[in-house]
């Protein structure tokens, strides 16, 4: 239905950054080693991404393209239920509701890949035989093209660019196991191997954060009452040229919470006297039922079950690593 359609693609497309968190999270979802993504004039005219991941067959290949959940959305009040949890199984549908997109793909059980493709809202997916190794190649052509009102809140594509460099800058910051590449108008701009080793992981992080973060940086690594907290946290040595460099990651998702905020900057203030904003890449991994990631996909919410043992934890152990390195 062509008002599910629109609604979610307002939702989830919101620019081109949007469309590359999108397509790289199929790809990771996938299982992909490598995830390659070009882009050309800020995404507007092209966003690419190759992955390496386990393919699509082809009788599944309409199926991945069209709309699960929200085509059962028929009034405003069925809508606020889906815009609060979210849209889920929808983004290549909404995707391909303001864009040109083909979608190629091969399984590891054929040596036919095959390809789909589909023009803004009228869903007639074209199928076609394709050649391609094992995995997928998502392209997304003129977004917004059949939407000027939204092509005309697209801001330069310097600043559009900017924005999904930081979406894969998260993007690898969570997956070091996945190595990435990254290309604008057909330079290299990122390209970042797996990251197996320790030494690796420190490299892609000075690749992503700047050399400067990861030479004044400490190392974290605690655990206590399931939670275990690891990363870096930057020295007041540390001066930020760009802005804010705070990242933290909870099972992979990065996330913001103020419960998380507070306990760092806390740390920071105490053993440091400190009031400046910390730079930080830290990671919390814990069990899944204890935190809700659900809350809302899109906004990076989370809600811990035991809000408070969280906050401590991460407290008391930044206390504890920059007490130890303090001057
Ligand atoms: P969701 O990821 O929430 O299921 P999407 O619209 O993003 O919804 O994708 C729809 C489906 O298409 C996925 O569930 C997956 O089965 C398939 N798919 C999409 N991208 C890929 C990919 N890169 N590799 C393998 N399968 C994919
Ligand atoms: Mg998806």
């Amino acid at each position: 239905p062509r008002l599910a359609n629109q609604i979610a693609a307002g939702e989830v497309v919101e620019r081109p950054a949007s469309v590359v968190k999108e397509l790289v999270e199929n790809a990771l979802d996938a299982g992909a080693d490598r995830v390659e993504v070009d882009i050309e004039q800020g995404g507007v005219k092209l966003i690419r991404v190759r992955d390496t991941g386990s393919g699509i067959a082809e009788s599944d290949l309409p199926l991945a393209l069209s709309r699960h959940a929200t085509s059962k959305i028929v009034d405003l009040e069925d809508l606020e239920a889906v815009a609060s949890l979210g849209f889920r199984g929808e983004a290549l549908a909404s995707i391909s509701s303001v864009s040109r997109l083909s979608l190629t793909s091969r399984t590891e059980d054929t040596d036919a890949a095959s390809r789909v493709e589909v023009e803004g809202r009228d869903m007639d997916a074209r199928i076609s035989p394709a050649a391609h190794p094992v995995g997928t190649t998502v392209e997304v052509r003129d977004l917004f093209f059949n939407t000027p009102a939204r092509r005309k809140f697209l801001r330069t594509e310097k600043t559009e660019f900017g924005h999904i460099e930081e979406c894969l800058r998260r993007q690898a910051l969570a997956r070091f196991e996945t190595g990435f590449t990254l290309r604008h108008n057909q330079r290299a701009i990122q390209s970042l191997r797996p990251a197996m080793t320790p030494l690796d992981q420190e490299r892609r992080i000075g690749a992503l954060c700047g050399q400067q973060f990861i030479d004044n940086a400490v190392v974290i690594d605690a655990e206590a009452s399931g939670l275990r907290l690891w990363g870096w946290v930057a020295l007041p040595t540390f001066s930020r040229s760009q802005a804010d460099l705070q990242y933290f990651f909870v099972n992979h998702r990065v996330i913001r919470d103020r419960l998380v905020a507070h306990a760092v900057r806390q740390a920071y203030r105490d053993v440091l006297y400190n009031n400046r904003h910390p730079a930080f890449v830290l990671y919390l991994e814990l069990d899944p039922a204890n935190v809700d990631v659900n809350v809302h996909p899109t906004k990076h919410e989370v809600r811990f079950r035991d809000g408070r043992l969280v906050h401590d934890f991460i407290f008391r152990t930044l206390h504890r690593a920059l007490g130890e390195v303090k001057p």
